[in-house]
């Protein structure tokens, strides 16, 4: 008997599912550790107590569900004190204990979970492989047949316009949000004093990336000074910049000449998304891959102490997902919202488990061309440039943890300052690049603007990389939805076609 043949993306959606319970089933033990001291290593399980001792005085007590906050901790403990001095005492329940002198490291245990992550790895890079030269390949052609400038500057301004209106709806649902849950009023002061002891090392190297959201800087900063830098960076918006110019301009000569350039990207645009096609025949497995290993490393515990906040921002994620992309959906184009969602399912399940839009831009520019009826030259135009500059669901995550840490630290936020986190996070989401976890680092613009201390970071960070998953989602969602629209608003829409 002939089996049915499942289609793709339901076997990337099974691969996310099975990775999900395998992540589960081959956890890390969260009452496992392994100390590291100059003399060798030791398990240590099921300890009630493990204190950090500088200069034999107790720093700090963590307990026994306090696994992640000990790593991370530990990891700041050991790059700031001396050698003789980094020690720790484990009491174990039956009232005995024991002192690990000069510790080197303190480790999760790692499980198979963990082990096949290589393989997501792989997927993810050869994506990020494909990224940048497609942005730049697609955008040449996109720019060249809009044909001139003042239908690129049409297009580009609609497509900013939309943007820039998902984005404060986006900001705003979750300042509202945030607002009525008050997730930082719940959260007990000693849970507050632990995360910010025990994150204080991440978040102060976060910090000192010293990131700053400058209007001026940031729009003379579009302009490449060099735009092979800017490819070898990964700059995204100078690339766009330069990309759109080249192909604008393309325009403007001979045809002679400038045919087979635009030729030649072109070919390089449609090579790498055929190779997208291909790529995506791993996905399953690098899905179930990825997912596995972040569900078998997750901190569950830190999800107790983080767990209203999390509801906040998942709240949020899901009401412009599914309220307010559907509702702008059904304004501005004809297209089923079932059928919508359906072609979006490769994407979701990539966006989730690389949590990169940028590694999620070619899988998106396959389906927005294929299923969605989007004509190439809309969307190497809009995709490219939503992928960098569209980012409504770390736009809201801003917005609810830049109001969460306000509320930890007993600040109450005027209307004012609300507004000016509006502003702030639209630039954020403009300014910064579509990388894993990079919404992060800058909330911390966020919260200098409205006199947050930025060291309120360390709050969330034990949480941030489900969060990152969970908000990279809308973020791609938008793109392909802002590309119908455009094309709708174009006349230029082709018909759906469901994957067969
Ligand atoms: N991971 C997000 C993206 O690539 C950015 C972020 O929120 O950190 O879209």
């Amino acid at each position: 008997m002939k089996l049915p043949r499942v289609k793709l993306h339901n076997q990337i959606l099974i691969g996310l599912l099975l990775g999900v319970f395998f992540g589960a089933i081959f956890s890390i033990n969260p009452h496992k550790i392994v100390i590291r001291t100059a003399s060798g290593e030791e398990l240590v399980s099921n300890w009630s107590e493990i204190t950090f001792l500088k200069d034999s005085m107790p720093q700090i007590v963590f307990y026994s569900n306090e696994q992640t906050q000990i790593i991370k901790f530990s990891k700041g403990f050991i790059s700031s004190s001396e050698h003789f001095s980094r020690n720790v005492l484990v009491k174990y329940p039956d009232g005995s204990s024991k002192v690990f002198y000069q510790i080197t490291a303190i480790d999760k245990v790692k499980t198979i979970g963990v082990m096949l992550k290589p393989i997501g790895d792989i997927f993810i890079r050869l994506l990020n492989m494909i990224a940048i030269p497609l942005v730049l390949a697609s955008l040449i052609v996109g720019a060249a047949s809009l044909s001139d400038l003042k239908n690129v500057a049409k297009i580009g301004g609609k497509t900013i316009s939309f943007y820039l209106m998902t984005a404060i709806i986006a900001i705003t649902a979750g300042l509202v949000i945030a607002n009525l849950i008050q997730p930082g009023h719940f959260m007990p002061e000693e849970n507050k004093e632990k995360l910010l002891v025990a994150f204080q090392e991440e978040a102060r190297s976060k910090i000192e990336q010293n990131v700053s959201i400058n209007v001026v800087d940031f729009i003379v900063n579009i302009v490449p000074r060099n735009p092979f830098a800017a490819i070898a960076n990964g700059d995204f918006l100078p690339i766009v910049f330069f990309s759109i110019m080249i192909g604008v301009f393309l325009t403007q000569i001979p045809q002679k000449k400038s045919q087979p350039v635009i030729n030649f990207f072109e070919g390089i645009s449609e090579g790498l998304i055929f190779m997208v096609g291909k790529i995506m025949y791993i996905a399953p497995y690098a899905v179930f891959t990825l997912i596995a290993a972040t569900v078998a490393e997750f901190g569950f515990n830190i999800l107790q102490s983080l767990l209203l906040y999390t509801i906040t921002v998942i709240i949020g994620l899901l009401f412009i997902t599914f309220i307010e992309y559907p509702t702008l959906l059904k304004i501005f184009t004809k297209i089923k919202v079932k059928d919508f969602f359906s072609t979006q399912k490769k994407v979701i399940a990539v966006a989730f488990s690389t949590s990169s839009s940028a590694a999620t831009l070619p899988v998106t520019m396959e389906i927005c061309e294929k299923n969605l009826g989007v004509p190439n030259k809309i969307a190497s135009f809009v995709l490219p440039l939503g992928t960098t500059i569209n980012m409504d669901g770390t736009a809201l995550y801003q917005a609810v943890a830049a109001m969460f840490i306000a509320q930890v630290y007993g600040f109450d936020l005027n209307i004012t300052q609300q507004i000016t986190i509006v502003i702030t996070a639209v630039l954020a989401a403009i300014g910064t690049a579509p990388v894993p976890g990079i919404g992060l680092i800058t909330l911390i613009v966020i919260l200098r603007s409205v006199g947050i201390p930025e060291e309120g970071i360390a709050l969330i960070i034990g949480v941030d990389r489900l969060l990152d998953m969970c908000r990279t989602v809308p973020n791609v969602i938008a793109d392909s939805l802002a590309c119908v629209v455009i094309a709708k608003s174009e006349g230029e829409l082709g018909p759906i076609k469901l994957e067969t």
